[in-house]
Order: structure tokens, then C-alpha cells, then sequence
């Protein structure tokens, strides 16, 4: 268990540094917390692949209704599901953390936020490499993180790729997370006894499918703003059309709670279910399952026309209707 330190940001930082030793990664890191920066080695004929996530108190999560593990998974879980989504490995982690004073010096819920984070960097052999501590200007607790990773070169998945005739697919099972969301939301899901079959609390980042999704995908993206929303944003970046089968989609469990229409709105607009969309060309055999997360042809991409809405959905009876974007968007 951490042992307790005083408060203040140098003993903040060496905490963190005690709790993330010996996580992941030990090759790739040749210096990590405690300099000015780390000095990280990738393998040759790799390129780095860099993202950065804010999770942000109220925005992505709640200190009252979120268990403060669910708050530090979803913080590292978020940044590794778009390296997922690139078909890259991890390299590192850097955490930028802003905290109210009362949080940094209570230290019970950081403990939790570190178990969570640290939980999901051991798992997916992630090292925290560095980040950020600062006050925070507010009365919110406001998160950054940073993840490097590495692909070979030429080799990284790409949204700009898919290409007319494709036949499009996803991982795992859609719509969970938001039906989960609204539980947590009702209050009915603050304490969990698993983090299995979670998928708002405890999203799986599927690293390993993204990796071995470089052998057939011609282009692909996790899943995060919800799957109508991000399907738009496959095909105006490679410039194509997309129908999609409602009876085709995976329904996440949880969904069925729900009236089968909800869940279908749940598993198209319901976002940060952090599964992987994904093409392939016609023709190529695509295996029932990639390192162990079932895979679902759940349409076709078509070339663009004038006229014609930029995604489809078809009906069990065969009705089309134009499916607009509806997931998530900041600022919208
Ligand atoms: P500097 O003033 O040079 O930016 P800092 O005092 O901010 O240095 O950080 C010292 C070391 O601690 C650096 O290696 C930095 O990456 C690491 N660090 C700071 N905050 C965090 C954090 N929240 N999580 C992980 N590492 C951190
Ligand atoms: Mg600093």
C-alpha cells in the first residue's frame, strides 16, 4: 500500500514516482521520472506515434459518482485506445495532473486515481515515464495525459485509407459504455465488485487487436465519440460513403435493459465505447475473433456521390435513412 507522505508538490511527485517503478516498459525507458525530461529508446525501423487526452473533472468524469479507480483507468485508458487504434505498442506515459489543494493533501482520492491508472499501466505494460503536477485554479480536478508509442515504419493504421468496396467492422460490442453511464449517472453503479464487462468504468483499449489489425485493416480508428459520429470522420478523412446494417450491430449487453430502439441509439450515438472501426478490402479472410475480442462486419464502404448522405443506415426490412452524426463533440 502507498505509505502516506506530507503534501506539496515535490513529495506529490516522488509518491507518484515510488507507485510507477518498476511498471512496464523497463527496455524502453532509459530514464523516466525525476529529470527534467526521459530519455525514451524505440526499436530501429520504428516511428514514434504521439497522443494526448484531457480528462477533465465534470467533463469526462465525476469525484462523486466515478470511484476515483474508474477516473484514473479511463485517464490512461483514453490515450491508449488511440494508439490501439494506430495498431501501435506502448512506449510510455506522462501524466499531467492539476489538483485542488484539498485533494493533493487528503490524498485518498489520488491514491485511488493512481491504483486505477497504475492498474491498467501494469496490465498493458505502459510505463509512466513523467508528466505535470500543479495546483489547480479551480475546485476541479483536471488531468492530461501524454502516450508515446511505436509502430514500424510505414506500418501505422490510418483513418485516410479505407477505399470504396471495403467491407467495414468493429470490435467487441457497442453501446455498453453509455448504457453503463447511465447508471452510473442514476447512481446505481458506484461500486463496482469487478471491472470485468465494464465498458464505461473500466474500458478495455484494445492494443493487442490493433496490432495484429496491421496485417489486413486498409484503415481504421477506435470508437470514442460515439460510432456515428466517428464513421463520418473515417469517411471524410479517405473521402468515401459508408451504409451500415442495424441487425448487424454487436449490442453490448447492457443495452438490453433498454427498448431495442434505445439500444440501438446507444450503440450508434452513444460513444466512448473505445472499440476499434476498422476496413478491410473485399475478398480478405477476417478472423470471428482477433486476440480474443469477437469482430463484426457491420457494413460497406461505397464511393462518394452527389447527393447521397455520407453514411447510411439500413433497417432489418431493407428502409435507408441517412445517419447523422450525433455522438460526442465538444463545443458543439
Ligand atoms: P520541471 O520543473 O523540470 O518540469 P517537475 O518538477 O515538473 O520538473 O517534474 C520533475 C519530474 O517529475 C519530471 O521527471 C516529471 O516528468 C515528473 N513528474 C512531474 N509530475 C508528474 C506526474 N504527475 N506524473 C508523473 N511524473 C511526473
Ligand atoms: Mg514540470
Amino acid at each position: 500500500m502507498p505509505s502516506r507522505t506530507p503534501p506539496g508538490e515535490l513529495a506529490l511527485i516522488d509518491h507518484i514516482r515510488r507507485r510507477a517503478s518498476g511498471i512496464g516498459g523497463s527496455s524502453s525507458v532509459r530514464l523516466g521520472i525525476g529529470d527534467d525530461a526521459a530519455i525514451l529508446r524505440l526499436r530501429a525501423g520504428e516511428e514514434a506515434v504521439l497522443t494526448t487526452d484531457f480528462s477533465l473533472e465534470t467533463r469526462h468524469f465525476t469525484r462523486d459518482l466515478h470511484p476515483p479507480q474508474s477516473a484514473g483507468w479511463r485517464t490512461l485508458a483514453r490515450g491508449l485506445s488511440d494508439l490501439a487504434a494506430m495498431g501501435a505498442r506502448p512506449v510510455a506515459a506522462f501524466l499531467s495532473l492539476a489538483l485542488p489543494r484539498a485533494v493533493a493533501q487528503e490524498r485518498t482520492w489520488l491514491d485511488g486515481f493512481l491504483d486505477g491508472l497504475l492498474d491498467l499501466a501494469k496490465e498493458t505494460d505502459t510505463p509512466l515515464a513523467g508528466g505535470d503536477t500543479s495546483e489547480a485554479p479551480g475546485a476541479h480536478v483536471l488531468a492530461d495525459i501524454v502516450l508515446l508509442g511505436a509502430v514500424p515504419t510505414g506500418k501505422a493504421l490510418r483513418r485516410d485509407r479505407a477505399r470504396p468496396g471495403d467491407a467495414l467492422y468493429v470490435t467487441g460490442a457497442l453501446g455498453g459504455a453509455a448504457a453503463e453511464l447511465q447508471q452510473v449517472l442514476a447512481g446505481r453503479a458506484a461500486h463496482p465488485s469487478t471491472r470485468d464487462a465494464r465498458p464505461h468504468l473500466y474500458p478495455q483499449p484494445r492494443l493487442k487487436a490493433g496490432l495484429a489489425l496491421r496485417r489486413f485493416a486498409t484503415a481504421a480508428m477506435d470508437i470514442s465519440d460515439g460510432l456515428s459520429t466517428d464513421l463520418a470522420h473515417l469517411c471524410t478523412g479517405s473521402h468515401v460513403r459508408a451504409e451500415i446494417q442495424a441487425a448487424a450491430l454487436p449490442l453490448h449487453p447492457l443495452t438490453r435493459a433498454h427498448t431495442p430502439a434505445e439500444a440501438l441509439h446507444l450503440a450508434l450515438h452513444g460513444g466512448e465505447d473505445y472499440e476499434l472501426l476498422f476496413t478491410a478490402r473485399p475478398g480478405t479472410k477476417i478472423p470471428r475473433s482477433l486476440a480474443g475480442v469477437p469482430l463484426t462486419r457491420i457494413g460497406t464502404i461505397l464511393s462518394v456521390q452527389r447527393r447521397k448522405p455520407q453514411v447510411e443506415l439500413l433497417s432489418a426490412t431493407g428502409v435507408r435513412t441517412p445517419l447523422h452524426p450525433a455522438g460526442w463533440e465538444h463545443l458543439r
